[in-house]
């Protein structure tokens, strides 16, 4: 057995600075912030308004870069990758859920799923076959030909979390996922991730201002005087 490549992080931030220009300052948001995220694991980004979630949720989605530091996934040194390698990493690594939905609204909720299948090369049929299980998975299957404009807020969120793990990736992020639902369609949709979470082995990080939710996560961390600690 390789035990090297058992213990190694599904994810690893390290040393990560992000530093945004505002004309003549700048603004520190990240400075020397490390991560690692295991495989199988879920982990809650606890943390105020303005402190950085979601740049360092974007950072480890590999959608902006770090000013400085190193991005690990699954071993893969992404912060040597050019954009077009960034960018199939991405899309087969990485699922991202945000707190509005963001599907296509003139396409069904099976076709907002099968969407990133296609683009990675699947055919339709495949896709939409693969859509549809995970719909099931996620007890909207009933849904499936409707339009996002046709579905309940907790409805659009699973379909968006379907879309997200369509791909099978390796790390799901999700930026205040229940942040616009109420308590009751929080609490379902949030059982929903977890357990899809749990069954696929993904690893999870998830931004919320939800202190229940976060309780229900295997560990929490939080962002203090710019760097990543425990909650
Ligand atoms: P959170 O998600 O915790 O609310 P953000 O990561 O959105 O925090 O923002 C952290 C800080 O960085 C805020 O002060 C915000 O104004 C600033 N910021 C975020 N994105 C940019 C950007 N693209 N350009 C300049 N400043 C930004
Ligand atoms: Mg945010």
């Amino acid at each position: 057995m390789n035990n090297g490549a058992v213990l190694q992080p599904a994810m690893k931030l390290a040393g990560i600075e992000k530093t945004y220009g505002h004309g003549d300052a700048t603004l520190t948001v990240l400075k020397d912030a490390n991560l690692n995220l295991a495989a199988g694991e879920m982990v809650a980004l606890v943390a105020p308004s303005g402190t950085g979630k979601s740049t360092l949720l974007h950072i480890a989605g590999l959608l902006e870069k770090p000013t400085s530091g190193e991005v690990y996934v699954g071993g893969a040194a992404c912060h040597k990758l050019d954009d077009k390698a960034l960018t199939r990493m991405r899309r087969t690594e990485i699922g991202i859920v945000y707190q509005f939905h963001h599907l296509l609204p003139e396409f069904t909720a099976v076709e907002n799923i099968a969407m990133p299948m296609m683009i990675r090369g699947l055919d339709r049929a495949e896709a939409q076959k693969r859509a549809f299980t995970l719909l099931q998975y996620l007890h909207i299957d009933h849904r499936s030909k409707h339009r996002p404009a046709e579905l309940s807020g907790g409805e659009q969120q699973r379909v968006a979390i379907a879309r997200a793990v369509a791909n099978s990736p390796r790390i799901l992020l999700a930026d205040e996922p229940t942040g616009n639902l109420d308590p009751k369609t929080s609490d379902y949709v949030f059982d929903a991730l977890s357990q899809l979470v749990k069954e696929s082995g993904l690893s999870a990080l998830v931004a919320t201002h939800n202190l229940d939710l976060a309780a229900r996560m295997d560990r929490k961390i939080t962002i203090q005087d710019q760097q990543i600690v425990a909650h």
